[in-house]
């Protein structure tokens, strides 16, 4: 499947200012454990992370596809874009879901790069993957809403103006449904920050500005809750289709990083008086490597193009996601073990870029919640929880 339209000029223009973020920018970061603002003000600045918010907002109003492009080309070029990502997928929810005042608020300072919307506020330490358990809560006291609880693993909170946020309106007890009683706001942390709302960073293995936030009577106003009270389950849900695609996007182009890398070293490297890559066992690795990049590229295209469509891509985007994020870490495993010793020295970038890939496998679904989201949907099996 080749892509939807012509998106070389994009793919282009994104390598070419990813050329001036080169490895030794990206590994000094990762000891300073450091978050890469110029990175992310190029980006920004070029529109590239205001890919998908329309032109009436100010945005570039581009397709999934070149969002998608946009964010392998820099995990192609060696950067890394879980900096800034979350920008792409999150808006979509205020886009989607938001009234007209919101969106008019909000949408276009996100645009011109005057506010950050990078924090996304789901999983807490109690629950984990299920969401439903969720224990932050919301209360409605007047006109706002006030906020106790903890998250967990809400990345790029210090580097963001803004959070979406999960939080539940109604005991779950007293909720109508199983999904019902979650609710989705868009709180401003800079204000929240002097009134009750505390980040903690997570040193993790590898550089990606996580944290845990705690409220305590954080106010909210209610004009920040995005669409209708109780119904916030059902918004998450409506953006994790463009989430799964656009990382696993972003795992092709680690993937196709790392063929790169070991294809190159393995054409040079010369032992026992010949490049190792003329050796099968070395050139096998790298060829099935190139093979399951190249599989599931077609899968996040497959998804990407249903998506534009505005067709049900749920299946598409998990396998998308799935396949992909194997792909990326068996591609880091294969790249490794192609150096040799050299692949795990820092200025190589390998064990850099196979610590970031590993990540893809767990967040933000893990294997485990996709395999059984085609049992249950696509295959029909019983529900297991
Ligand atoms: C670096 C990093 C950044 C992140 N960024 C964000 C963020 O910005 N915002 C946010 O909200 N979250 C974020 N996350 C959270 C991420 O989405 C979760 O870690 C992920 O969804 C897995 O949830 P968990 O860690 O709670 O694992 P758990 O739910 O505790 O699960 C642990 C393991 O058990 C498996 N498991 C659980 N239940 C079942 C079952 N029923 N059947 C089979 N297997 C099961 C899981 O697959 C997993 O392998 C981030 C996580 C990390 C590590």
């Amino acid at each position: 499947m080749t892509e939807t339209a012509d998106l070389a000029p994009i793919r282009e223009a994104v390598r070419a200012l990813c050329a001036g973020f080169p490895g030794e920018y990206w590994r000094r970061l990762d000891r300073e454990r450091a978050y890469p603002d110029e990175f992310v003000a190029a980006l920004t600045e070029a529109g590239f992370l205001a890919a998908l918010i329309p032109e009436e907002y100010g945005g570039s109003g581009l397709t999934m596809s070149a969002a998608a492009a946009i964010m392998e080309e820099i995990q192609a070029s060696g950067c890394n874009g879980a900096a800034c990502h979350a920008q792409m997928y999150t808006m979509g929810t205020l886009l989607r879901h938001g009234n007209a005042e919101q969106k008019k608020r909000y949408l276009p300072a996100i645009a011109r790069g005057e506010l950050r919307l990078q924090a996304f506020g789901v999983t807490e330490p109690t629950s984990g993957t299920d969401t439903l358990s969720l224990r932050t809560n919301a209360t409605r006291d007047g006109d706002r809403y006030i906020i106790n609880g903890q998250k967990i693993w809400t990345s790029r909170a210090e580097h963001s103006d803004l959070m979406l946020l999960l939080a539940r309106t109604t005991p779950r007890a007293e909720a109508k449904s199983r999904t019902a009683g979650l609710s989705v706001f868009l709180l401003d942390m800079r204000e929240a920050k002097n009134s009750g709302l505390t980040i903690r960073p997570i040193r993790t293995m590898m550089n990606h500005a996580t944290t845990e936030v705690f409220f305590e009577n954080v106010p909210v106003p209610a004009g920040n809750l995005i669409g209708v009270e109780g119904e916030g389950f059902r918004y998450i849900l409506s953006g994790m289709n463009a989430e799964r695609i656009l990382i696993a996007a972003e795992c092709i182009g680690d993937a196709k990083w790392f063929i790169d890398k070991a294809a190159s070293y393995a054409r040079e490297r010369v032992v026992f008086g010949r490049p190792i890559g003329q050796n099968q066992g070395v050139q096998f690795p790298i060829a099935r490597s190139y093979i399951g990049m190249r599989a599931a590229e077609l899968m996040v295209r497959e998804a990407a193009s249903l998506y534009e469509a505005g067709k049900d891509c749920g299946a598409e985007a998990n396998m998308a996601k799935h396949l992909a994020a194997e792909a990326s870490w068996a591609a880091a495993d294969m790249c490794l073990q192609t150096h040799g010793g050299f692949g795990f020295a820092e200025e190589f970038d390998i064990e850099r870029k196979f610590r970031e890939t590993r990540l893809y496998t767990v967040a933000p679904i893990s294997t485990n919640l996709i395999l059984s989201y085609i049992a249950e949907h696509v295959l029909g099996l019983p529900r297991s929880y």
